[in-house]
């Protein structure tokens, strides 16, 4: 019998490289997805309705809200975020390690109600590189990129409410770590209940 996923809540403030270590992460894993979240912000150039989100109007939001729709939701900088429930659980359900590349409060809700989910912080090496990649991306405006610097500065305080915490000063470096973290978790006894039982018929 296979074992259950791993549910790994993935957070760190915007523009820490969360975007570019999972995607390298998922090239080299074909036992773990990214959720696909829904969220009211526009996209951005070269983002794809369905790939980097599903974009939708703050009614569509709502109704979502409503109809009990989200694992969890959250309002960030002025606009909504949120996990669907539509497929998390048929994923881990069939082994695959499930990643939601989620922000802090959404994270604690996920800590309320999913036992035995996996918390990994990501943090920038420095404030001041946060904002360098920030403004390297060139996607935010000046106004934007101080009000997500500030939000930073309290996610930085939330690292002590996780499991891990990987400092990405180089992708390949933080992406291992990040291999390292899921494949210890994957080796836990309590996750592998059932060969235990199996092997000591
Ligand atoms: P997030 O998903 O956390 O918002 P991104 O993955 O979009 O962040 O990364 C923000 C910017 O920083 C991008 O331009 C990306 O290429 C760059 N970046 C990410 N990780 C590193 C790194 N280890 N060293 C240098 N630049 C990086
Ligand atoms: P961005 O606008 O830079 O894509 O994302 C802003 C923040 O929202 C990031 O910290 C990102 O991880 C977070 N985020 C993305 N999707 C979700 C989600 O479904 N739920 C929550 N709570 N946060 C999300």
């Amino acid at each position: 019998m296979k074992n259950r996923g791993l549910l790994i809540v993935f957070s760190g403030p915007a523009g820490t490289g969360k975007g570019t270590v999972c995607k390298e992460f998922l090239k080299h894993n074909s036992d773990s997805v990214l959720s696909v979240s829904a969220t009211t912000r526009a996209p951005r150039p070269g983002e794809t309705d369905g790939k980097e989100y599903f974009f939708v109007s703050e009614k569509e939001f709502k109704k979502m809200i409503n109809e009990d729709g989200f694992l969890e939701y959250a309002s960030f900088c002025g606009n909504y975020y949120g996990t669907p429930k539509y497929k998390v659980e048929e994923k881990l359900e069939a082994g695959l390690n499930v990643i939601l590349e989620i922000e802090v409060q959404g994270a604690m809700q996920i800590k309320q109600k999913v036992p035995g989910a996996v918390f990994v912080f990501i943090a920038p090496p420095s404030k001041e590189i946060l904002r360098e990649r920030i403004e390297g991306r060139g996607t935010e405006t000046q106004e934007i990129i101080d009000k997500r610097m500030k939000i930073a500065e309290n996610e930085l305080k939330q690292i002590k409410n996780y499991d891990y915490v990987i400092v990405n000063d180089e992708v390949e470096k933080a992406v291992k770590s990040f291999e390292d973290i899921k494949n210890a978790e994957r080796c836990k006894v309590l996750r592998n209940m059932n060969f235990i039982q199996e092997v000591c018929k």
